[in-house]
C-alpha cells in the first residue's frame, strides 16, 4: 500500500485524513506542485520549490517548512515508495479553522494542511505518446486571472480534458482573444522554420518550470526563441508544436482542431528537446 505524508506523518493512504473543513476541499484554498522522478532521483526540486513559495506569497501564506526539510519528505516518500520513475504530488491549503468562512483564517491559529504522495509511473520518459504525438482541441479560455499562481483550483482545465476526450483528441489548449494561452496542464509551443515561439510569461499562464528548462536547453543548443502570443491560426499553420510540464516533459503535438502539422508526425524539434531535456534532467537530479 502506498505511503504518503500528512502534516508530519508517514501513513498508509487509507490511515490518511483531512478534515472536511478544509479550506481546499470547501474553497480550493491551497496551492499544488508536482515533481518528476527518474532513476529514483528528483527532476528540477528547486524551481518546484522555488515556484511554491511563490504561490503561497502571492496567497499570503508561508512555506510550512525551509526547502532542505521539504526535499527531505520528497525523498522519504520515493524511498518509501520504491519509486523508480513517477510523481509527487504536494498540495498545501490554508488549513482547517473549524468552520466554513469566506475570511482567512488567523494563521498562528490555523496551521496549513501539507499533503503529498506519489505517483508510480513506470516507463514515464519512454511514453509511446512521444513517439506518435498528441491531438489538440481549442476552447476558450475563461479561467481566472491569476493563472500564474498554482493554485489546485482545477476544474475548468479537467473539463477541457474532458471536451478533449469527447472530441476524440488527447489534450485541448486554451485560447483568448484570438491567442493561445497555454494547454489545460502544460505549456504550448509552436514551431515555424528554425523559431520556436511561446507565449511570453505573465499573469495569463502558470511559469512552467519545464518551460523554463526547454527554453534555456533549445537557447544553449542555438535553437531561435521568440516569447511572443500566438494565434490559433499561426498554430494551425506551424511546421511544428509542442508542450511541456512536468509530468510529460516534452510532447509533440501533431493536430490541432483535426488539422494536421506538417506531415502530421512529430517533427524535427521536439523530439530532439525531449531528448536534450530528459538527458540533461537525469544529470541534475536530486
Ligand atoms: N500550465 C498549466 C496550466 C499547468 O497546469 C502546468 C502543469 N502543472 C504547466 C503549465 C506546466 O508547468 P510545469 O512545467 O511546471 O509542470
Amino acid at each position: 500500500m502506498r505511503i504518503v505524508y500528512v502534516n508530519g506523518d508517514y501513513l498508509p493512504e487509507t490511515e490518511a485524513k483531512v478534515s472536511i473543513f478544509d479550506r481546499g476541499f470547501l474553497m480550493a484554498d491551497g496551492v499544488y506542485e508536482v515533481t518528476s522522478v527518474l532513476g529514483g532521483k528528483l527532476i528540477d526540486f528547486d524551481g518546484h520549490a522555488v515556484r511554491l513559495e511563490r504561490s503561497l506569497r502571492e496567497l499570503d501564506m508561508k512555506m510550512p517548512m525551509a526547502k532542505d526539510a521539504l526535499l527531505e519528505v520528497h525523498r522519504e516518500l520515493v524511498r518509501l515508495n520504491g519509486i523508480d520513475e513517477g510523481m509527487i504530488y504536494l498540495q498545501i491549503t490554508r488549513g482547517a479553522p473549524g468552520d466554513r468562512d469566506f475570511v482567512f483564517p488567523d494563521p498562528e491559529t490555523t496551521a496549513p494542511t501539507v499533503v503529498l504522495f506519489t505517483q508510480n509511473k513506470p516507463g514515464l520518459a519512454d511514453s509511446p505518446a512521444a513517439k506518435k504525438g498528441m491531438r489538440v482541441i481549442s476552447i476558450e479560455d475563461i479561467r481566472w486571472g491569476r493563472r500564474d499562481i498554482k493554485t489546485v483550483q482545477l476544474l475548468y482545465p479537467s473539463m477541457g480534458k474532458m471536451m478533449a476526450k469527447k472530441a476524440g483528441a488527447d489534450d485541448a489548449w486554451m485560447v483568448q482573444d484570438g491567442f493561445v494561452t497555454e494547454g489545460t496542464s502544460n505549456n504550448a509551443y509552436i514551431v515555424k522554420g528554425n523559431k520556436i515561439i511561446t507565449r511570453a510569461l505573465s499573469n495569463d499562464i502558470l511559469h512552467g518550470i519545464t518551460r523554463a528548462a526547454v527554453l534555456r536547453f533549445a537557447r544553449e543548443a542555438q535553437m531561435e526563441v521568440e516569447e511572443r502570443n500566438f494565434t490559433l491560426d499561426e498554430a494551425k499553420a506551424a511546421d511544428e508544436a509542442f508542450i511541456t510540464s512536468a509530468s510529460t516533459f516534452v510532447m509533440p503535438v501533431v493536430e490541432i482542431d483535426g488539422v494536421s502539422l506538417g506531415d502530421g508526425t512529430p517533427g524535427r524539434v521536439a523530439p530532439r528537446l525531449r531528448e536534450i531535456y530528459l538527458e540533461e534532467s537525469r544529470k541534475a537530479a536530486v
